[in-house]
């Protein structure tokens, strides 16, 4: 069977189904004024955020003395840091100067030993006393380095046990502001949890009972608007207690599911057996005519709902239930869905001619 004919037996009419589509689409933007509005209301609610610090838990006095003296010492070990940074300058500038003088002197020796005049003897001691003096220059702003390096280090090491002990400030405070914390949050979800629980239950109650009414696009757009509220507005508010409350919540909230399921199938099941149990006549006539053309067209019996296998041509009545699927149009003889209320081939009003016999007795019999 084709696409389009498929679609033209159906058995909703075009602009039905147009309605549907609009219906559908009405409930859609009735869920996003609803969301619209819900999200003004919750917008000014108390969030998680706020508030709560792990600084409030601490001793102030305490807290101000410590943070005072480490952000004295950082500025003295910066300080340091940079004197120390033109010392060493100035001690590689010496440590060259004496450096560069000392082989100007050895070269300048070498070439008196050569030559071993004597009337060179006091620019020997002056030149030696030059290279002292630089030398001991040199050996000055060493030790001028060395002082600050250990001025730094001790300033450093005090700073570490500062913050040693700031830490400890803090780790002291956390119990007390892990439990406000954890008071907050529960405050927070309190709070959402009053504002989100009626329309979660209306919106239950609506599903339950008022789902296939006729209002049915404002029910599902409602519905929408709260599982989207639960979803955004709560959900991600829940304390988490180390994730304890979201499985507990999660196997509350699928059992709850799960048993309506499982109710919901007792009692379709039920009907089934119910209806079943009368006449193929009675239950013809409980069917709708929509169902049934979109049931047989899709190769399920709209009787017990189960799926029939069509060799064409030759399966007319449902193996499962007896209800009957096809027959022969008793005036053209054609083979047609047995909803149909007119002949396709022929058009004759099949209310007027009445239902043919079953067709063909030893048809029947193969199925069964
Ligand atoms: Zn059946
Ligand atoms: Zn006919």
């Amino acid at each position: 069977m084709s696409k389009s004919a498929a679609a033209s037996q159906k058995g909703l009419r075009t602009p039905e189904r147009m309605f549907r589509l609009v219906l559908w689409i009405v409930a859609v933007v009735f869920a996003g004024f609803l969301i619209g509005l819900g999200s003004l209301v919750v917008r000014d609610l108390p969030t998680v955020d706020a508030g709560v610090t792990l600084a409030s838990f601490v001793d102030p006095g305490k807290a101000a003395v410590l943070d005072a003296s480490i952000g004295a010492d950082e500025t003295k070990s910066r300080e340091a840091g940079e004197r120390l940074a033109t010392l060493e300058l100035q001690r590689q500038s010496k440590q060259a100067a004496y450096d560069n003088a000392r082989e100007g002197f050895d070269n300048w020796i070498a070439t008196r030993q050569s030559t071993q005049r004597s009337d060179q003897d006091p620019e020997v001691i002056r030149r030696t006393r030059e290279l002292d003096a630089l030398s001991a220059a040199s050996r000055a702003s060493e030790a001028e380095v060395e002082k600050v390096q250990a001025t730094q280090l001790a300033i450093d090491q005090r700073l570490e046990a500062t913050h040693r002990s700031r830490n400890d400030l803090d780790e002291g405070a956390r119990g007390s502001y892990e439990a406000a914390l954890n008071r907050m949050e529960l405050r927070v979800f309190l709070i959402r949890l009053a504002i989100t629980l009626p329309p979660l239950l209306v919106a239950a109650w609506l599903f339950v009972k008022r789902r296939h009414s006729s209002a049915w696009p404002f029910v599902w757009g409602f519905i929408f608007f709260a599982a989207f509220t639960f979803f955004v507005e709560l959900v991600p508010y829940l304390p988490s207690y180390g994730g304890y409350v979201r499985y507990v919540i999660g196997i509350v909230v699928t059992v709850a599911v799960g048993r309506y399921a499982i109710v919901a199938m007792q009692r379709y099941l039920e009907r089934q057996r119910l209806a079943e149990q009368q006449s193929e006549d009675v239950r013809r006539q409980s069917v709708s005519y929509e169902h049934a053309i979109k049931s047989v067209t899709a190769g399920i019996c709209p009787g017990c709902e189960r799926g029939f296998k069509v060799h064409e041509g030759q399966t007319n009545f449902c193996m499962h239930c007896g209800m009957k699927l096809y027959e022969h149009c008793a005036v053209c003889s054609n083979r047609r869905n047995a909803f149909f209320h007119f002949c396709p081939a022929c058009g004759v009003d099949k209310t007027a001619v009445g239902s043919p016999p079953p067709p063909d007795a030893t048809t029947v019999a193969a199925v069964a």
